[in-house]
């Protein structure tokens, strides 16, 4: 099959729509990453995503709606679940609801609970309005790779095997959506993403972070969250993370580095000048620019053939949360405390 790329011109859009209700496969952009979609109601068009990322069928898929008056017959939210949606919506929030009948197993992976979320990126919105149904999608990469935070990412793991991409640019945030429990009295963030801990906290009283967010799961344990479990965000060639103080991480890194025929550094930009005229790959200043860099920085090392990635930690505060649950997966949890 051809991969076209369009431009989000009212016909590109209305071609999308088409697609989509003719149970055809759309990769579309969002705030977070590129999603692949299909219509979340024909379990048909959904099991194509499952197939064109190689995903395993026993991860779920999240719902993207554009207009509250749909949730209704897709969901029953709680009062918690409501509120969040409230205020954070449109947005990177995905918020798990009980699921209705509506929506086929295979977009839960046989949950009884859908995750529910309306983006605000307005190509987005403006696909899911014209096309009128809700749409299911997971990020638009091949299971296992890096999440697509542009079209060219997109068709780098997805040519040949759909036939649109909608280009929006490249993603503002560059990290997945939060995902929140929010049946019990406490939410709880399964995957960390732009919506913090300290904003949910701060709307409802309190919120927790599952402890799986930071670590590897156990042979065998469950996953609160199933995309946690699997392997993922990999670059193809080996990375570390090293953790501490600037000049004690600079240090380690450095000496990893001298040992290596073909490293790159990922560094914030301050610490650049710390690593000489070694190769880097920028993470930008803040966190909020290391969650825009990180996807691209790995894919960027695949590109230029690196072997051995050496990266910084970034803090775990706010947006760092996702950036390091995401780092740490794609260093299969290779992080050295210096
Ligand atoms: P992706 O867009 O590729 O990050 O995939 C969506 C992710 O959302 C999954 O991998 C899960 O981690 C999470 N998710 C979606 N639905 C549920 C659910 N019902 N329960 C728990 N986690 C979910
Ligand atoms: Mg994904």
């Amino acid at each position: 099959m051809e991969t076209r790329i369009l431009q989000p011109t009212e016909e590109a859009l209305e071609e999308a729509a088409r697609l989509l209700r003719g149970g055809e496969l759309v990769a579309f952009p969002t705030e977070t990453v590129y999603g692949l979609g299909a219509d979340a109601l024909n379990a048909d068009a959904v099991r194509r995503i499952f197939a064109a990322k190689n995903r395993p069928a026993d991860n779920p898929l999240i719902v993207h709606i554009w207009d509250m008056g749909q949730l209704d017959a897709l969901c029953e939210p709680s009062e918690t679940a409501l509120r969040l949606m409230e205020r954070f919506w449109p947005g990177p929030l995905t918020v798990l609801c009980r699921k209705k009948a509506a929506v086929p197993d295979v977009v839960t992976a046989g949950l009884d609970t859908v995750g529910m979320r309306m983006p605000s990126h307005p190509v987005a919105r403006e696909m899911l309005r014209v096309a009128n149904v809700p749409v299911a999608a997971p990020s638009a990469n091949l299971s296992t790779r890096p999440s697509p935070t542009t079209a060219a990412h997109v068709l780098e793991d997805m040519d040949g095997r759909i036939p649109l991409i909608l280009d929006g640019g490249a993603s503002d945030f560059g990290v997945e959506s939060t995902v929140l429990d929010a049946s019990g009295p406490v939410p709880v963030i399964l995957r960390p993403g732009a919506v913090t801990r300290e904003m949910v906290a701060e709307l409802v009283g309190a919120c927790e972070v599952a402890d799986s967010v930071m670590r590897p799961l156990a042979e065998g344990e469950a996953a609160p969250s199933p995309g946690m479990r699997h392997r993922h965000y990999a670059p193809k060639g080996r990375l570390t993370i090293y953790r501490g103080s600037a000049e004690a991480v600079a240090e380690a890194i450095r000496r990893a580095y001298d040992v290596e025929e073909n490293a790159v550094i990922l560094a914030l930009e301050d610490h650049l000048p710390l690593y000489g005229d070694r190769r880097t790959l920028p993470m930008g200043r803040t966190l909020l620019d290391a969650a825009h860099h990180l996807f691209a920085s790995l894919r960027e090392a695949d590109h230029r053939g690196y072997t051995r990635l050496l990266a910084e930690a970034v803090s775990e505060e706010a947006v760092g949360l996702a950036v390091m649950n995401r780092m740490a997966r794609a260093a299969a949890f290779d992080v050295e405390d210096v």
